[in-house]
């Protein structure tokens, strides 16, 4: 079907209103990336503040054929805000209301829109905190997260984001605005409909509200330091802590390109060593206190070359913040990031830090590597100038190969940044065929036309009955 796009600009500003939407072509430029090395230019963008309004919008693109592309900040990494095929952006960011704080039952009701940094500084006005911690929290929104199922920096000990979700407001495909979910904290009534948006990468519906589980602060937190001589002992060392049953609240690694790209962005100095980790325990007083007495033998018995603690809330921030700056950082040493996001059981992590070493070496192209690391999650990042063909074609031999070396072992190519347009290359030696079709029913099922974010997970031909 020939899509006339000002007649669609006509219809949705009766929507929306014209100070709601834009066709101008540095809008439509800013909008065409997200933070992944992937790009592809919308035909509009629309800045929705009501599920009605969404609803009418996706009626519409139903009628005309054209792709809706939900997004909230635009700082997913695999490309999955990226309109691929044109279409309408519906940007969520203008819908970020903090609708209802429950303190009685642990709970939190907000517009998809809603940056998990401003939740967080609202809950702790009432002693409260939403335990998922992406790097980019002070961007990231919910919707964002939920699509994604984002994990971060506190998912070692308090999960992804999947784990702190009650229930959700969905703009279906087809344009129906659904609640899923309960306000209970358990339940078995029918399929959980809940699990099956979170994570959908945007390809099943938009999330337009949601209904979160919080916690209460914990009572105090300490973060420590350690350096390693080499990447595995770093390893290693997290390993044994996390067997061990420490249950640290954070558990970081970086290695020696990490650390010296941190150094120049930050002005942080770092003590010698190839390969740091950062711990933070949380908790009641005297269990922290004892588990860090343990942590600092361990430290001992894996031999770190050195290790500090931070007690002051100041020092303990400023840990953090370099870690937050890892990306940022290794983005001012060369002029492109690309960024894995492997997960492994916890056994094979030493394992796989030294294959991904191997495999830079043998693409000669050099692979920084930081990441969760507690939860067997870690991103190896292939720094490249995306100009050089040469160093691209390298650059996707390394990838491909990291990620079929995780897959072996039982691992994913994607812990917590989704599939997107960037990863679908690699999920096809992840997913067996029989599964992708499966997924393929439920995306047809509930998006017959393929509307919802096309290109995002599986090849769009897949959906047009190629698969
Ligand atoms: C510096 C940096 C550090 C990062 N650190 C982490 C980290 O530690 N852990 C981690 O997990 N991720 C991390 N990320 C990745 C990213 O921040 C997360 O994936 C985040 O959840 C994306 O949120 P967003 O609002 O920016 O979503 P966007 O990038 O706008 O969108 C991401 C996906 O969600 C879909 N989407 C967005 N909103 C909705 C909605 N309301 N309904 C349906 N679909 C929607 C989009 O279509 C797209 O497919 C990092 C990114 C950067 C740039």
């Amino acid at each position: 079907m020939n899509i006339s796009w000002g007649n669609i600009a006509k219809k949705i500003s009766e929507i929306v209103g014209e100070e709601n939407i834009t066709t101008s072509l540095v809008d439509l430029i800013t909008y065409s990336s997200d933070a992944s090395i992937d790009s592809g230019m919308p035909n509009l963008v629309v800045w929705p503040t009501t599920p009605e309004q969404i609803s009418k919008i996706v009626k519409l693109a139903n009628e005309y054929h054209f792709p809706i592309i939900p997004r909230g900040a635009g700082t997913g990494l695999s490309g999955g805000a990226v309109p691929k095929y044109g279409g309408v952006i519906l940007d969520l960011s203008r819908m970020n209301k903090i609708l209802e704080i429950s303190t009685q039952d642990l709970q939190v009701l907000v517009e998809a829109g809603v940056v998990a940094d401003d939740l967080n500084q609202e809950l702790a006005k009432h002693g409260l905190f939403f335990p998922p911690d992406p790097a980019s929290s002070s961007a990231a929104t919910i919707g964002g997260m939920l699509a994604e199922n984002a994990g971060g920096i506190r998912a070692v000990k308090y999960g992804t984001t999947r784990e702190w979700v009650l229930g959700l407001e969905v703009v279906l495909p087809t344009g129906e605005v659904l609640w899923v979910g309960r306000r209970a904290m358990k339940w078995v009534a029918g399929y959980d409909l809940v699990r099956l948006f979170i994570g959908s990468e945007g390809t099943l519906g938009i999330i337009t509200k949601a209904l979160l589980k919080v916690r209460p602060l914990p009572e105090t937190a300490l973060s420590a330091f350690a350096m390693f001589s080499s990447l595995e002992q770093a390893v290693h060392c997290v390993y044994k802590i996390i067997i061990e049953g420490l249950e640290p609240s954070k558990v970081e690694f970086l290695d020696q390109i990490t650390l010296d790209a941190i150094s120049k962005y930050t002005g942080t100095s770092f003590p010698p060593g190839e390969a740091a980790i950062i711990i933070e325990l949380d908790g009641e007083k005297l269990s922290v206190e004892k588990r860090l007495e343990r942590l600092i033998e361990i430290f001992k018995e894996e031999k770190a070359l050195s290790y500090d603690v931070a007690r002051t809330p100041e020092e303990n921030m400023r840990i953090w913040q370099a870690r937050k700056a890892a990306l940022p950082a290794l983005s001012s040493v060369k002029p492109t990031v690309v960024i894995e996001d492997v997960t492994v059981p916890i056994s094979k992590l030493p394992y796989m830090v030294k294959v991904v070493q191997e495999i830079s070496k043998k693409f000669n192209i050099p692979v920084a590597t930081f990441g969760h690391v507690g939860d067997g999650n870690f991103h190896p990042c292939i720094l490249l100038d995306i100009r050089n063909r040469d160093e691209v074609e390298r650059m996707e031999k390394c990838a491909l190969e990291i990620a079929k070396a995780a897959i072996k072992v039982g691992g994913t190519v994607s812990g917590e940044h989704g599939i997107g347009t960037l990863k679908m290359n690699m999920y096809r030696h992840e997913a067996p065929t029989e599964l992708v079709k499966l997924l393929l029913k439920i995306k047809r099922a509930l998006d017959p036309n393929n509307i919802m974010n096309p290109g995002k997970i599986f090849p769009k031909e897949y959906l047009e009955g190629n698969a």
